[in-house]
């Protein structure tokens, strides 16, 4: 009859109208993720970022006086890189940038371990239940890494090579009471001896 033939007609057009709908919502929730990934990833080099940083510290922070767990940070920073960029120009000064990042990512080797670009030639690791001695180790093995790729680097002082500084703090328990701003200000305290004490150093 031509009423169930409009029925017909008008459930065949809805039918298209919410498939439309389903592929567009799909296609929105791909671009939000993208968005998403986006926001905390640094575009260089492609690590974390240190808005991604302050959230996995808010958390990790959290957690580790919950726990009663002692919880590590690592700050680095190359050390000269202002003359490289002088010396090699500044998009080679980039590529350094990268390598460096990717040393340190490839030096965490536990699954809670946290790596981030925290400013301009500046890297952050957090550490969760892990010790000072622990911390000083992965320190040490992310000094290595960086000087193990010899990458060139005539006007700096401790190798002539490129080099990094690194300091690293722990919160012990919820005894000591330290807050994040402290952890980091004491991290970064140590980052300045080591580089006081002559670079290519973990104090
Ligand atoms: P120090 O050993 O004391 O750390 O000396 P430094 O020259 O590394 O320290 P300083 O903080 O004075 O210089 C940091 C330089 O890092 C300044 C800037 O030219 C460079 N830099 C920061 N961000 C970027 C970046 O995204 N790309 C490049 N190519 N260079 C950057
Ligand atoms: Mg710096
Ligand atoms: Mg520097």
């Amino acid at each position: 009859t031509p009423l169930s033939s409009l029925l017909l007609g008008h459930f065949g057009i809805g039918l298209v109208g919410l498939f439309g709908i389903f592929l567009a919502g799909r296609k929105l929730g791909k671009a939000y993720e993208t968005i998403e990934r986006q926001a905390a990833i640094d575009a260089l080099t492609e690590i974390p970022n240190r808005q991604s940083f302050s959230d996995t510290m808010e958390r990790e922070f959290k957690r580790s006086q919950r726990e009663r767990a002692p919880l590590s940070i690592i700050m680095c920073d190359i050390d000269h890189f202002k003359e490289y960029n002088d010396s090699y120009g500044h998009s080679n000064g980039d590529l350094c940038l990268k390598k460096v990042a990717q040393a340190i990512r490839s030096s965490l080797k536990r699954a809670g371990d946290f790596c981030a670009r925290y400013g301009g030639e500046e890297f952050i690791v957090l550490l969760p239940n892990t010790s000072t001695d622990g911390a000083r180790h992965v320190a040490e093995r992310m000094r290595l890494k960086v000087e193990e790729m010899g990458i060139a680097h005539k006007e700096s002082l401790p190798a002539q090579i490129v080099t990094i500084s690194l300091g690293v703090a722990t919160s012990k328990d919820t005894a000591t009471m330290v807050s994040i701003e402290d952890l980091t200000k004491y991290a970064d305290v140590a980052l300045y001896k080591a580089k006081e004490q002559g670079r290519n150093q973990v104090q």
